[in-house]
């Protein structure tokens, strides 16, 4: 039998793979002799394949929905009013979780007056120990929403699983899944049918395509409002909680057409670090940060030794702002 080209067998497993999409019930939207860019119509079963499929050992062939191969131009994503994504910045600061009424209302307000575009506030914790403090659940849902209803910002918190999502994305913005939940497939694909954009932050131990591949999970859901999150992995050093990642950013930015936003909070653990690592984040082409901001950070009922206090966040902003113009971007 006739040996066939590189070529051809290529061409021969793409014509085979969009067969098997379309039977699927899925939708082939981009074809060349290179690349097949899913879109399944209407869940995830067809994304399963792509990482297992032959092409003479190559899987990177196929082009994911979070690619530039599928789309050169940049993502914005909208969060209620907010573009992230585009020229302007994107801050999001709030307290780690959702603590009072009052705590929540004046320093929401607070936070918009100093610059926030959104507000932060973890309802459901996902804690290291059973034994700290979990969050107020649906009671903290209930004041972060009324906080946004009361000074008109919008807010995030996130999601820890599948049941609890329906809860979450009824009171938020924007619906974050946690850096512990990067890979939590079935809260993926929850969030895959989700109406609400999502913040996927970055597992501690992922490596740029895990990621990636967590983002397709999302989208191949039919869900494209995804914002990515790096927020430090587990390295070595032992001066910081995490290591910030900074050359993720212009990689990802290489291989995605999503906005990037970055927690320097989580990947210090330290309130001294803040103001340095958000420069360089913004300088690197980060498309904004998120930032842990509490009045008595001493006080705080989780992570309050890497949260800063309102006064800390307004030179934060100052900064930022000497600093966007500088690398083509406003604030
Ligand atoms: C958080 O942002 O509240 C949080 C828990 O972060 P991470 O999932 O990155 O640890
Ligand atoms: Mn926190």
């Amino acid at each position: 039998m006739e040996k066939l080209s590189d070529d051809a067998i290529i061409h021969q497993e793409i014509e085979r793979v969009t067969d098997l999409i379309k039977k699927m019930g899925g939708d082939v939207k981009h074809k060349t002799d290179e690349h097949v860019a899913l879109f399944p119509a209407t869940n995830n079963t067809v994304t399963s394949h792509p990482g297992g499929l032959p092409f003479n050992g190559e899987s990177k062939k196929i082009t994911k929905l979070g690619s530039r191969e599928t789309k050169s131009e940049n993502t914005v994503v909208k969060v209620g009013d907010i573009a992230v994504g585009g020229e302007q910045l994107t801050i999001i600061a709030g307290s780690c979780a959702v603590e009072t009424v009052e705590g929540t209302n004046e320093g929401g307000r607070l936070l918009q007056m100093l610059g926030a575009d959104l507000m932060r506030g973890g309802a459901f914790k996902p804690r290291t120990s059973p034994y700290s403090f979990q969050g107020l659940g649906k009671r903290g849902l209930e004041i972060l929403a009324d906080a946004r209803e009361l000074i008109g910002i919008p807010v995030v918190s996130e999601a820890v699983d599948p049941e609890n999502f329906d809860l979450v994305e009824q009171y938020v913005d924007l619906v974050q899944i946690g850096a512990r939940n990067m890979q939590n497939f079935s809260l993926l694909k929850r969030a895959g049918r989700s109406s609400k954009p999502i913040l996927l932050k970055r597992g501690i131990s992922a490596t740029i395509s895990e990621y990636l591949m967590a983002v397709e999970y999302i989208m191949a859901g039919g869900n494209y409002n995804v914002i990515l999150c790096e927020r430090g992995i587990r390295t070595f050093n032992d001066y910081t909680r995490f290591t910030l990642d900074i050359s993720c950013i212009p990689e990802l930015k290489l291989q995605s057409h999503l906005p990037i936003i970055v927690d320097p909070s989580h990947a210090s653990g330290r309130r001294d670090m803040i103001i340095p690592l958000s420069k360089a984040a913004i300088a690197a082409g980060a498309d904004g940060i998120m930032v842990e901001v509490h009045p008595f950070p001493d006080k705080a009922l989780s992570d309050g030794y890497q949260s800063i206090t309102f006064e800390h966040f307004a030179r934060l902003m100052k900064e930022l702002r000497a600093l966007a113009p500088a690398v083509g971007r406003k604030l």
